[in-house]
C-alpha cells in the first residue's frame, strides 16, 4: 500500500503534549466558533471536525461529546450516531470535494497507535487518484490553514445540503 507523506505532521509530533485536563475533543465539543474549531457538523451526541494535522486535504475526525476512550463503553445511541456521522461524512467527502475513495479507521488505546488515546475518534481520509504523488508539494503552514478553512466551509455546506 502507498503511504501518504505529510511533512506538516512533524508539527504535531513535536508540539507539546497537552496536559490530561485539557482535551481538544472536549474543548471542541462545546458549542462555539465552528470555523475556528474547524468543526464541520454537530449531531446530538457526536460531531465531525477537520483534523488540524491532516494526512490529506479534508481529513475528518468523528468524535463523541463524551470523554471516553473505549468504543464499547459508549451507549448504543452514541455508537449509532457515530456510525451515522461516518456514513454522512463519506457522502459529503464525495459530493463536496469529489473524493474518489476514503480510508476509514480508528486506533483505540496507546498500544494501537492513538495520538490522543483518552478521547476516542474515527479517522476518515479522502483519497484521489495520484494523491500520493502531489501531497509532498503542500508544506507551507499558512497555505495549509487557508486551505483548511476553505475545505471546512465546503464540507459544512455539504452537510447543510443533506437537510439534517
Ligand atoms: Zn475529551
Amino acid at each position: 500500500m502507498d503511504r501518504l507523506w505529510a511533512p506538516w505532521r512533524m508539527e504535531y509530533i513535536h508540539a507539546p503534549k497537552s496536559s490530561s485536563d485539557s482535551c481538544v475533543f472536549c474543548e471542541n465539543s462545546i458549542e462555539g466558533n465552528n470555523e475556528e474549531k474547524l468543526v464541520v457538523f454537530r449531531g446530538k451526541t457526536s460531531y465531525v471536525m477537520l483534523n488540524l494535522y491532516p494526512y490529506n486535504n479534508g481529513h475528518l475526525l468523528v468524535a463523541p461529546f463524551d470523554h471516553e476512550s473505549e468504543f464499547d463503553n459508549l451507549t448504543d445511541p452514541v455508537q449509532m450516531e457515530m456510525m451515522k456521522l461516518v456514513s454522512l461524512s463519506i457522502k459529503v467527502l464525495k459530493s463536496a470535494i469529489q473524493a474518489q475513495g476514503v480510508n476509514f479507521g480508528a486506533n483505540f488505546g496507546n498500544v494501537a497507535g492513538a495520538g490522543i488515546e483518552d478521547h476516542l475518534h474515527f479517522h476518515l481520509v479522502p483519497r484521489w487518484n495520484g494523491d500520493v504523488n502531489f501531497m509532498p508539494i503542500i508544506g507551507h503552514t499558512k497555505v495549509m490553514m487557508d486551505g483548511m478553512l476553505e475545505t471546512r466551509n465546503r464540507l459544512a455546506d455539504g452537510f447543510q445540503k443533506l437537510h439534517l
